[in-house]
């Protein structure tokens, strides 16, 4: 099989930040690619979508599927979606997985993004074969795309209201698992540690210093975002090979972003900032 690799294109929490402060890892909110010859995957639809779009036009197969997973439908996870070119070319068949959540209609929603009043695309501009397709929040069932690439997902209710959904993919013996918009003071439960248990690559949350987080006029406790230590704990308790940390606070330059990695550092080596365009070979 031919190599698969993961890109990061969206890095940031929150809001964009178009700041030459933020240039080295970038600015743009969640939106990460995987793929290979013939299939693209792809994390989040924050307005990293945007490149990933572009990438994919020059680097990509024109008749490919792209498979994107939203975690949930906060606005810096699906900001992207009016300006992600393949949903406007005839040529692409695109699905596009969310939490089945009881109250809300999830299909509004991604519509209301390409109707007016927001926009003025109107549902006919969409040319590609598109469907949304809603992910069980129980009885989950791997999704297979491909022969050889396998998604799990996991509801985790730390994130208010309705909680996010974790994913894991597997392929050629390699587990990644994507875990944005968490908060896990006393560390990940039970059943999230047994979900990300030995991963070879965990991206997780982490938007504070702890600083930040436990700033006594100015919490951010409850807004359902991790510190770098809660990532580094999570990595040491379920042993996973590499940590990136990812969804920056907006407010956090690239010179702080490297005082984290520091910090994060001393209690987990093998831990990485998550940085735009950056990519990094799921080899077998
Ligand atoms: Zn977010
Ligand atoms: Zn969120």
């Amino acid at each position: 099989m031919n190599d698969v690799c993961l890109w990061f294109y969206g890095v940031r929490g929150s809001y964009p930040v178009p700041d030459k402060s933020v240039i080295k890892y970038g600015g743009n909110t969640s939106s990460i690619l995987i793929k290979n010859d013939e299939h693209s995957i792809i994390f989040d639809a924050g307005t990293g979508i945007i490149n990933i779009g572009n990438h994919l036009e020059v680097n990509g197969n024109p008749k490919a599927k792209i498979d994107i997973f939203l975690t949930h439908l906060h606005l810096d996870h699906i900001q992207g979606l009016p300006f992600f070119n393949p949903l406007f070319d005839s040529q692409y068949e695109i699905n596009l997985y969310c939490p089945d959540y009881q109250d809300i209609q999830v299909e509004s929603v991604i519509y209301s993004l390409f109707n007016d009043p927001i926009s003025p695309i109107s549902n006919n501009g969409i040319k590609a074969k598109f469907k949304i397709i809603r992910l069980p929040l129980v009885n989950e069932k791997t999704i297979i795309i491909g022969q050889k690439i396998m998604i799990d997902y996991k509801k985790e209710d730390s994130h208010p209201l309705s909680g996010v959904l974790l994913y894991k993919l597997g392929v050629n013996n390699k587990y990644l698992v994507y875990a944005t918009d968490v908060e896990s003071p006393d560390g990940f439960g039970e059943d999230v540690v047994e979900f990300v248990r030995e991963s070879n690559i965990l991206i997780h949350d982490s938007q504070y210093f702890n600083s930040d987080y436990y700033d006594p006029d100015n919490s951010k406790i409850g807004f359902g975002h991790s510190t770098y230590s809660m990532a580094v704990q999570n990595a040491l308790t379920c042993k996973v090979e590499k940590l990136f940390l990812f969804h920056y606070d907006p407010d956090y330059s690239d010179f702080k972003l490297k005082k984290m990695l520091k910090k994060a550092r001393q209690g987990f080596k093998q831990t990485f900032l998550a940085r735009e365009i950056k990519k990094i070979s799921l080899r077998s």
